[in-house]
């Protein structure tokens, strides 16, 4: 339950009906302080006053002067960091659009609501309201590139696994590999905050190189143990730039005992890459070499339907950002549908990430997508914990998810 005095709202909307209106929803549903304004300018002089400086901003998209989009601009100058509910008599799609534009922009969107506004339905949005977190240092920090590097020669990368499931029958097919940072002072960094650091200063190759030889050495050791794993490792278009990569991975193998066909490459193209020629004849032999390709992130920018064309990929994996939800919302199912026909006609396998809950899970199952990953399976984990891990999963499967709670 929302703390109703820490929420200070201010509503935007230039029909005094409307302010009207919510002013009396609001009221009946507790929250005492709130400021209306009929115009962009207005509620920008509120925002710019530090004692009148909401924490939840209830905007009206169409207006006329400033529109909502226009006024989104000036709060993202101001540093806005808190939380948005969007109103407009708009249709859905065009609502999620924006909604989208604005959470690029990092504000908290909680949700939005279609004209005309039904209690309930701003009643559930406004108990998503949180106290915007003051970020934590880990979370604003920038490495350098002589950190990054200190990082990878150090030996602190960690791999972390996270499984790939047959929806069919709930077999764990294999893991990706998804390396972290495990930073002296700073915890466990994602690598979101360091991958593209190491690709712009040269060190990709590095990191590559290193998260696969542990990854190989793992490999072995599942196998060693009985484990039908396939490993996947990430690997940037970057790294298959140099012509001694495919010697480095063959010979790795080879010598460490894995046979290419237990190896997946997930490949995604960086947002640096130059001349594609090197890349294509690298994959190219390195599929003649057996190994797996898989095209990550697909239907992203990062991922296009040329590298599709070029490269002969054996897995496709469907963004979560299509995935996760598709199965109540027509843009995304359209994609999602989209991108498994096409991996059907191209006879390639479909990987969908992104798989949070149960309904995501069924509509993978009742579209017939081969392999699954996403928290409702597992989070990564260290590779330690997965024969735990893998112990309860199949108990889950037995029962039908039927004793899950929550997920
Ligand atoms: P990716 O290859 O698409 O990996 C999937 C990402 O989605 C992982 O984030 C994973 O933790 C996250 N994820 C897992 N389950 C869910 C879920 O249910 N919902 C959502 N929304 N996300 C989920 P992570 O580990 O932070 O990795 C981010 C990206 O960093 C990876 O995206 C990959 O592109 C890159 N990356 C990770 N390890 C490496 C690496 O060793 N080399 C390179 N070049 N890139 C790497
Ligand atoms: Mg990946
Ligand atoms: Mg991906």
């Amino acid at each position: 339950m929302v703390e109703r005095s820490m929420v200070k709202i201010l509503v935007l909307d230039d029909e005094p009906f409307m302010l009207k209106l919510l002013a009396r929803m609001l009221t009946n549903q507790g929250f005492t302080s709130v400021t209306f304004c009929k115009s962009g300018r207005a509620a920008l002089e509120r925002l710019d006053a530090v004692d009148t400086r909401p924490n939840l901003i209830l905007l009206d998209l169409n207006m006329p002067e400033m529109d909502g989009i226009e006024f989104v601009r000036h709060l993202v100058e101001r540093n806005y960091a808190d939380s948005l509910i969007l109103i407009s008599g708009e249709d859905e799609r065009m609502l999620q659009t924006v909604e989208k534009l604005v959470q690029a922009h990092k504000i908290m969107v909680l949700g939005h609501i279609q004209k005309p506004v039904k209690p309930e339905v701003l009643s559930a949005l406004l108990e998503k309201w949180v106290p915007s977190s003051t970020d934590s240092p880990k979370a604003m920090k920038v490495y350098s590139a002589d950190e990054v590097r200190a990082a990878i020669n150090n030996g602190e990368l960690v791999n972390y696994y996270q499984p790939k499931v047959a929806v069919a029958t709930g077999k764990v097919a294999g893991v990706e590999t998804l390396v972290r940072w495990r930073h002296p002072v700073y915890g466990i960094v994602p690598p979101d905050q360091f991958i593209g650091i190491a690709e712009a200063y040269s060190l990709i190759d590095d990191l590559t190189r290193v998260v696969l030889t542990s990854a190989l050495a793992q490999a072995k050791a599942w196998q060693d143990a009985g484990l039908e794993l396939r490993v996947a490792v990430n690997v940037s278009m970057d790294s298959l730039a140099s012509l001694d990569f495919l010697d480095f991975v063959t010979g790795l193998t080879s010598k460490i005992g894995i046979p290419p066909q237990k190896i997946v490459l997930e490949v995604t193209e960086s947002q640096l890459m130059g001349d594609t020629r090197i890349p294509l004849e690298i994959l190219t032999r390195l599929r003649l070499n057996r190994f797996h390709l898989s095209i990550d992130d697909f239907g992203t920018g990062h991922s296009s339907m040329a590298q599709l064309r070029d490269i002969p990929f054996d897995e496709l994996k469907i963004d979560h950002s299509f995935v996760h939800r598709a199965w109540t919302d027509d843009t995304l199912r359209a994609i999602y549908d989209a991108s498994l026909a096409l991996a059907r006609q191209l006879d390639m396998e479909v990987v969908a990430e992104g798989v949070e809950d149960r309904d995501d899970w069924n509509l993978l199952l009742s579209t017939g997508c081969d392999l699954a990953q996403g928290a409702f399976i597992s989070r990564s984990m260290l590779a330690k914990d997965l024969p735990g891990w893998m112990e309860i999963w199949q108990e889950r499967v037995r029962n039908g998810f039927a004793n899950d709670i929550n997920i």
